[in-house]
């Protein structure tokens, strides 16, 4: 069966079975509409839910999210101006900087989890969302790639990379006089586009549409 829509229906597998989390009842998975959830019926724990958005937005958040992480890569993130002195920094620019001054377990966490990590996890969601949207088929190990993706989601930390740079603006405004760059308000919005692709992408129905759908 092809599912064509972000809303269309897809098949279940027929053998589709679920245990519950909680108490181990072993049942047959039901099929949901968006919006509903699935409860055990022994002992009432909610064992997923089928989100109301669709693989469309998904799909726009990813994009949205591409575009953010060139933009907070290509900009500088800070101009700083120390006594006359003026110096721009950039994401990558701050990897190479630590790696130079000896730091080079250091920049190569940073490297991973705000370069590596974001823009594997969003090229990795391209290549398993885009054929199942707009062919209703599966790319060739798309079931490994979607896998990597969910170990990925917690590497991704842009959230806290973000943190980071807040904390050092409060510090050095005292010293310097501060100006944020495109980076910086491309690198907050990724932070917010990630989070909400995370809360809309809804990993059941990539499962099932990924068992459903041929290769
Ligand atoms: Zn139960």
């Amino acid at each position: 069966m092809t599912a064509r829509s972000g809303m269309a229906e897809y098949a279940v597998a027929e053998h589709a079975l679920i245990a519950c989390h909680d108490c181990d009842l072993l049942f047959r998975k039901p099929r949901l509409q968006p919006g509903q959830k699935a409860c055990c019926p022994r002992c009432g724990a909610v064992l997923f839910r089928r989100k109301r958005s669709g693989l469309d937005q998904s799909l726009a958040l990813a994009f949205t999210s591409l575009v953010l992480f060139m933009l907070a890569n290509a900009y500088p993130l800070l101009r700083m101006n120390i006594a006359g002195r003026v110096q721009e920094g950039s994401l990558l620019t701050g990897i190479e900087e630590l790696y130079s001054q000896g730091y080079w377990e250091i920049s190569a966490l940073v490297f991973v989890v705000t370069f590596l990590a974001p823009l594997a996890k969003l090229l990795c969601l391209f290549y398993v969302l885009l054929p199942l949207r707009l062919f209703g088929r599966r790319a060739p190990k798309a079931v490994l790639v979607f896998r990597w993706t969910e170990l990925l989601s917690p590497w991704a930390m842009t959230e806290v990379f973000m943190l980071g740079i807040l904390v050092a603006v409060v510090k050095l405004a005292d010293l310097a006089a501060l100006t944020p760059g495109i980076a910086l308000y491309s690198f907050a919005s990724l932070m917010v586009s990630m989070a909400a692709g995370d809360a809309m992408l809804d990993e059941h129905e990539v499962w099932d549409r990924l068992e459903a759908a041929g290769d």
